[in-house]
């Protein structure tokens, strides 16, 4: 093994203008750079509030161009990053080449060894679509929008982790460009260490061009949203507490606050109003689902149920989140446990009567299969915590965005009791540390596999392991 660095070396790069003439002439019509009309679109990601500056921006839409980009940033000193979508826009990537990686299509589905094969620039609902008429599933998360790959990458965590555990558990072979511009094939046999620390490590380790997982049967589901005006939020989240508790892995729910403005592009119906939501998935028939969930519908005042049978292409829209791009600032992190005070501690603060610039603060049930996971499974390992903490507010001007840093500050110290020190990957800040991501163990580990597979950086994840 090489000797462990704590930070990635960034190489010295030749001047910007001999990488991109090096880039243009390997990749003609690809290249979009700093001095082209449409670079501030090109070089921004799907949050839009991140400024993220590059070096270049390559369209890659085979395994090929991606290994002529990854040559190229290599050989004038430049490191590269995957940058499909921009959900995970970050300032890291500042100085890289970013290949957007949308171009690399394809979906093949196996339903009789239940796996699926997804080209790197392939959307979950894409997939989902797809695997609807098969009776079979893959834990996709809350979003349509990002792609399988790079949700993957960061470990995933599906809906259906309760059940299945974490998607990046489910994968069983990754395609990737190494730092050479090699097509590798990445697998527990093939090349373990790398294969390990991709399982949830992040883009650190390679361009993934296709990856192949695992699928599932769930011949139902069903799930939907239940709504009450935010006043109701002390009993609607004591009664999800109760029912979670209570609640078989096949059963997932996330209890939501919502904050929506006074936009008039809004339907009226939550134009400028505050709810409380709960959401749900279960992976079985709506009567064994109705069994789990009496005390939640008894609650007075439900402005909305929309429970139902869930054909899988439209498990997306459950929690009926923005696709589009958006400016967003996030916190998260996960919590012990979550008790009668937990709640009374947290409608006290973002509840009816609280003024917080957060458009969203959600918590997500975890536990199940989630708690089963190893540490050689991925660098994620057992998730022990039995609920995530996510808030969400839109910066739309610097004084809106200095509110939403206090109020989540509130939020931390509100929840010091119940918060671990953990984050998911997929769920850190844009200013997170990685490193609260994993156990210490394989921090150490995936810090390794870098220095090991990637002496000279020649990768650059959003959310750099060495950071
Ligand atoms: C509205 C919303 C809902 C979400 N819900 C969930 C959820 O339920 N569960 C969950 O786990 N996450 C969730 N996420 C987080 C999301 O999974 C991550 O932001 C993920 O990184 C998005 O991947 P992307 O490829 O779409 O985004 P991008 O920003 O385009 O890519 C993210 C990063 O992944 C890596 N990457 C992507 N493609 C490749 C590749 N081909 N090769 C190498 N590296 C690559 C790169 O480091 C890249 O910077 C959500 C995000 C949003 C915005």
């Amino acid at each position: 093994m090489t000797e462990l660095v704590t930070r990635t070396a960034v190489p010295t790069g030749t001047a910007p203008t001999r990488l991109v003439a090096a880039l243009r002439a390997a990749l003609p019509g690809k290249v979009v750079a700093p001095d082209d009309a449409i670079w501030d679109l090109a070089r921004r990601g799907w949050v839009l509030n991140v400024d993220q500056r590059p070096a270049a921006v390559v369209t890659t839409d085979t395994a090929a161009e991606v290994a002529a980009a990854v040559r190229t940033a290599t050989a004038h000193g430049y490191p590269v990053t995957a940058q499909p979508v921009g959900h995970g826009a970050t300032t890291a990537l500042t100085g890289s080449v970013v290949l957007r990686t949308r171009g690399l299509g394809g979906i093949e589905i196996d339903t009789a060894a239940r796996t699926a094969r997804v080209g790197a620039g392939v959307k979950w609902g894409e997939l989902l679509a797809a695997l609807e008429p098969t009776g079979l599933a893959a834990p996709a998360g809350s979003n349509p929008d990002p792609t399988v790959v790079g949700y993957t990458l960061g470990g995933g965590l599906s809906w259906f982790g309760r059940a299945w555990g974490l998607a990046a558990h489910a994968v069983t072979a990754f395609d990737v460009v190494d730092h050479d511009g090699r097509p590798l094939r990445v697998d527990a046999t093939t090349d373990p260490e790398r294969f390990w620390a991709m399982k949830g490590g992040g883009g650190d380790f390679g361009i993934v061009t296709a990856m192949e997982m695992r699928l599932f049967p769930a011949p139902e589901l069903f799930g939907g949203r239940l709504m009450w005006p935010i006043e109701m939020a002390r009993p609607v989240l004591q009664a999800f507490r109760e029912v979670t508790a209570q609640a078989p892995e096949e059963l997932t729910l996330w209890a939501q606050l919502f904050r929506f403005p006074p936009d008039p592009a809004m339907p009226e119906a939550i134009r400028g109003r505050s709810f409380v939501c709960v959401d749900l998935t279960f992976l079985g028939s709506e009567t064994e689902a109705n069994h789990h969930l009496t005390r939640l519908r008894q609650l007075p005042a439900m402005v909305l149920d929309t429970l139902a049978p869930v054909p899988l292409g439209r498990l997306g829209g459950i929690a009926a989140e923005p696709t589009d791009p958006m400016p967003g600032q996030e916190w998260s992190g996960m919590l012990g446990r979550l008790d009668a005070s937990t709640v009374d501690r947290l409608v006290d603060t973002v509840g009816a009567g609280a003024d917080v610039p957060l458009a969203v603060v959600q918590i997500r049930h975890l536990g199940g299969a989630l708690t089963r996971g190893t540490s050689e499974d991925g660098p994620n390992g057992a998730i022990h915590e039995p609920y995530q903490v996510f808030a969400l507010g839109v910066p739309v001007s610097p004084e809106v965005s200095a509110g939403i840093e206090a109020a989540f500050g509130t939020l931390r110290a509100t929840l010091a009791p119940e918060l671990t020190g953990r984050t998911f990957f997929n769920f850190l800040g844009q200013d997170s540390d990685p490193a609260a991501a994993y156990p210490a163990g394989s921090l150490v580990r995936l810090r390794q596999v870098k220095a090991d597979l990637d002496p000279a950086g020649a990768f650059r994840s959003h959310r750099p392991v060495l950071a």
